[in-house]
C-alpha cells in the first residue's frame, strides 16, 4: 500500500531544489557567520542576502527581518519581546481562541507571570471574527497588543488583516500577525497588511523544519529572548543557521513567483477529492468560513453517530491504517489525544471534533492520489457510520 500524505499543513516535504540550495552551507560554506576570516564572511554574505530577499518579498527592510528556529519562536519573540520592553507600563493583549497554541500559551505566560490583562475577540460559528467587538475590547491609557493570524491552520480561514491593522493604527496599537499558515499561500507584504510584527516558519512551504522568521517593523521596541552575543542585531543570541535561512528565502521566493498557478493546482486537488467523496456518497460537512479561507486546508466533520465512542484519535489512526495521512489539529499530550480546541471554541462538542479531520494538500499531491485518498476514507467511514 503506498501512503498519502495529506497533512501538509504540518509540515511539507522540503523541496528537492531547496536541497540543493542548502547543501552548499552542509559540506563546503561552512564558516561561523561571525567569525572575520573568509569562511565566515562566505556565510556572511549569503546570510545577509537570504535576508534581503526576504526582506523584498515581504516588503520589509533587511534591518526588519530576523531569523528564528521556527514559528513557535518567532511568535514567542513577538509577544514576549513586546511585553518585556514594557515592563511596568500598563499593556493589554487582545487575541482570539482561535490562534494556534504558539500564541495562547505564550499569551497565557505573560498573563500568569507578569498579570499582563489579556482579553479574546468575539468569534461566530464558522470562525469569523468580530471586529466591532475587537474595537471595544482596546482599552484607553494602556498599551494594547493585538495579535490575530493571518490565516487559521486548521480551519484554513483567512482574517482581515488589513481592516484589523486600521483598527490598530487608529488606536496606537501594536498589531502582530502569526502568517505561518498563510505563507506561501498569499502574498505577505507587510505595509499592505499594515502588521507590526509578523512570524512565518520555513517548512510550511516547503524549507526545512526548524527556521522561521519575524518581521519587526522599526521602531517596534522588542526585547531579547536570547542572551549571549550580538547576532541579529541584538535580537537573537546563536550562531546563525546560514543553511536553513538561505532555505526559507529561497523557498519563499519560489513559493511568491509560483502563488497563482501553485494555488490553482491545489484548488484542483481540493475539488477533485471533495468530488470523490461526494460520488462515493460519504456523508460530511465543512467546518470553517468557506467564503474566505486558504486553498490547501480542509476541514471535514463526518456525522459519526455517537454509539461510536471515538476515545482520542480512533478516526485519524483508522486512516493512517488504510494509508492515509490527515490530522485533527489536536494536541497530543502524555499521550492524550485531546480533541481541536478551535473546533470547541467554534462550539462542537468533543464527539463532533474527534469526529472531524483536516485534509491538507501541498504543490507535490496529484489528482490520482486524492481520489484514491477519498476511496480509501470511504472504506474507513463505512465501518463507523
Ligand atoms: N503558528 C501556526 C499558525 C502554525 O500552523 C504553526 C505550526 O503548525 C506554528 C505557529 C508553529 O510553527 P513551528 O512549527 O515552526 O514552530
Amino acid at each position: 500500500m503506498t501512503r498519502i500524505y495529506l497533512d501538509n499543513a504540518s509540515t511539507t516535504p522540503v523541496a528537492p531544489d531547496i536541497v540543493k540550495e542548502l547543501l552548499p552551507f552542509l559540506e563546503t560554506q561552512f564558516g561561523n557567520a561571525s567569525s572575520i576570516h573568509a569562511f565566515g564572511q562566505q556565510t556572511r554574505n549569503a546570510l545577509e542576502l537570504a535576508r534581503e530577499e526576504l526582506a523584498k518579498e515581504i516588503g520589509a527592510k533587511p534591518s526588519e527581518v530576523f531569523f528564528t528556529s521556527s514559528g513557535t519562536e518567532a511568535d514567542n519573540l513577538a509577544l514576549k519581546g513586546v511585553v518585556l520592553s514594557t515592563l511596568g507600563e500598563p499593556i493589554q493583549i487582545i487575541t482570539s481562541k482561535l490562534e494556534h497554541k504558539a500564541v495562547l500559551e505564550t499569551i497565557e505566560w505573560l498573563q500568569k507571570k507578569f498579570s499582563v490583562a489579556v482579553d479574546y475577540v468575539e468569534h461566530d460559528a464558522h470562525g469569523r471574527l468580530d471586529l466591532d467587538d475587537l474595537k471595544q475590547k482596546i482599552r484607553p491609557n494602556c498599551l494594547n497588543l493585538i495579535s490575530i493570524m493571518h490565516a487559521n491552520n486548521e480551519l484554513g480561514n483567512i482574517n482581515p488583516i488589513k481592516a484589523i491593522a486600521e483598527i490598530a493604527k487608529s488606536y496606537n496599537a501594536i498589531f502582530h500577525t502569526d502568517a505561518v499558515q498563510s505563507a506561501g499561500k498569499l502574498k505577505l507584504n507587510v505595509d499592505e497588511l499594515g502588521v507590526d510584527m509578523m512570524a512565518i516558519s520555513g517548512h510550511k512551504f516547503y524549507a526545512p523544519k526548524g527556521i522561521g522568521a519575524i518581521y519587526i517593523r522599526t521602531g517596534v521596541q522588542v526585547e531579547s529572548l536570547l542572551h549571549g552575543g550580538t547576532h541579529e542585531r541584538n535580537r537573537r543570541a546563536s550562531t546563525e543557521n546560514v543553511a536553513f535561512s538561505v532555505a526559507l528565502a529561497k523557498a519563499f521566493r519560489q513559493s511568491q513567483q509560483n502563488l497563482q498557478q501553485e494555488n490553482l493546482h491545489i484548488a484542483s486537488l481540493q475539488k477533485a477529492f471533495l468530488e470523490s467523496l461526494s460520488e462515493l456518497n460519504v456523508p460530511f460537512s465543512l467546518n470553517g468560513d468557506e467564503a474566505n479561507k486558504l486553498p490547501h486546508i480542509l476541514n471535514l466533520s463526518f456525522p459519526i453517530p455517537t454509539k461510536q465512542k471515538l476515545a482520542g484519535d480512533v478516526l485519524l489512526l483508522a486512516l493512517d491504517a488504510a494509508g492515509v495521512a490527515v490530522s485533527s489539529g489536536s494536541a497530543c499530550t502524555s499521550g492524550t489525544a485531546k480533541p481541536s480546541h478551535v473546533l470547541l471554541a467554534l462550539g462542537k462538542t468533543e464527539h463532533e471534533a474527534r469526529a472531524s479531520v483536516r485534509v491538507s494538500f501541498s504543490k507535490f499531491n496529484t489528482i490520482e492520489e486524492v481520489q484514491q485518498a477519498a476511496t480509501r476514507v470511504a472504506e474507513v467511514l463505512k465501518r463507523l457510520l
